[in-house]
């Protein structure tokens, strides 16, 4: 099997190694299949230099041998190949004189690949070469391991190419609040995190979400409807958090679930995808909108960990909620090394016309970006509230 060049044991998905760099390497698959990969390719393309072939094309030559007759669509289903690829290295193969192309005798319109004499004349020394890279890379690893191992490999390559040719990836959620009393304004609510962000704010207190650790574990659409279905007495309504849940295109198929399901729901963004906050709140999947405001637009970028992020996009979103589609509320999170009194003054204005805002200290009971960061203590509630009620018509100051 093909997939079996890339064989490496697994890595360890708890533990926290600090690698010669000094830095933290953890839980990082991608990391490792990459260096696998890289190095395997290094390894074949010297080895199989003297036959004018790469690592790219070996694959295909493979199945091609152990397949006399299939065909290129057959091979770019088997492999997970695009078509440009099969082509290319289909070509390259034909033209090096490794492979011959004929039409088929049942299907006049349909192609068939064979291999030459010459492939003939090199595949017992191409499976060697194959061999001995495998045996190189499995030195240390019983037996036993390695069947069980083999099978989990194999299962994790037929889950990629599952995964990798979906239409539409359904949102993922990998934390959750059972029961919030505050996360949707009157009502008690489920709260959902999905994982990843556009944004890198040092003050977020969600840092495993924003860089969404491999090993973080997906709650299950069956334990989250089971759930709600369980405490209907209690709970009214669904928030997702994030991470940024707009980022996440299957977010609209979830919260139809959810809405038939009668429960309300709440969606909390940071402003940055306003063509899908619009269609969400079109099509009556959102009753209430959370959408975040770093700071004034002077200092977005600084605040946000973006240097060159176009701010328009936020703008679009905060003033589409200032005309009022759908109950909304602006929140801020203050942190005293972004914001001060000249800032919030500017925010304000920036505000002006809105009808809810609040105002949260930064909460250092998560995972922070930056761990450094304090709480703004340097301006007291009355000040806040002698900014912001000129311009803005709820202010609530957690
Ligand atoms: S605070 Fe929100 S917008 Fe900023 S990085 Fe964290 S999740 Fe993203």
């Amino acid at each position: 099997m093909f997939y079996l060049f890339l064989l490496k044991c697994q890595p360890s998905h708890d533990k926290l190694t600090k690698s010669e760099d000094g830095m933290n390497h953890q839980n990082d698959l991608l990391m490792d299949t990459s260096i696998l990969y890289r190095s395997t390719q290094k390894y074949y393309d010297k080895q199989l230099e003297m036959y004018n072939l790469t690592y790219a094309q070996l694959p295909i030559l493979i199945m091609i041998y152990e397949h006399e007759g299939i065909s290129s669509q057959q091979i770019a289903k088997e492999g997970s190949y695009d078509k440009g690829t099969i082509t290319k290295n289909v070509q390259k193969l034909v033209s090096l004189g490794y492979v011959r192309v004929l039409h088929s005798l049942t299907d006049k319109r349909a192609k068939e690949l064979y291999t030459t004499d010459l492939t003939k004349s090199i595949m017992s020394k191409i499976y060697g070469i194959r061999r001995d890279w495998w045996q190189h890379i499995i030195q240390g690893i019983q037996a036993d391991q390695l069947v069980s191992f083999t099978q989990m490999y194999q299962d994790m390559v037929k889950r990629a190419m599952e995964f990798a040719n979906q239409e539409q990836r359904p949102v993922q959620f990998f934390k959750q609040q059972k029961l919030s009393m505050k996360a949707y304004p009157d009502h008690t609510s489920l709260v959902l995190y999905t994982g990843g962000c556009n944004f890198r704010c040092p003050y977020c207190n969600q840092a495993d979400l924003v860089f969404l650790k491999e090993n973080l574990v997906e709650i299950s659409y069956h334990d989250i409807f089971q759930y709600l279905d369980d405490n209907r007495s209690i709970i009214d309504a669904v928030c997702i958090d994030g991470g940024e849940p707009l980022m996440h295109e299957g977010l609209s198929t979830f919260l139809k679930q959810v809405k038939n399901k009668g429960f309300l729901v709440k969606v909390q963004t940071n402003g940055s995808f306003p063509d899908c906050l619009k269609q969400l709140v079109n099509e009556n999947l959102v009753d209430f909108v959370g959408m975040d405001i770093k700071n004034s637009p002077k200092k977005y970028r600084t605040t946000i960990g973006l240097m060159d992020y176009p701010i328009d996009d936020v703008e679009e979103s905060k003033n589409f909620l200032l005309k009022g589609s759908v109950p909304y509320a602006f929140y801020m999170t203050l942190v005293e090394e972004f914001h001060n009194k000249q800032d919030l003054l500017s925010c304000a204005k920036w505000l002006d016309g809105a009808n809810h805002l609040i105002i949260q200290t930064l909460e250092r009971n998560g995972e922070l970006i930056d761990p450094e960061l304090h709480p703004l203590t340097s301006i007291n509630r009355e000040s806040l509230q002698e900014i912001f009620r000129p311009y803005v018509n709820t202010v609530e100051i957690e």
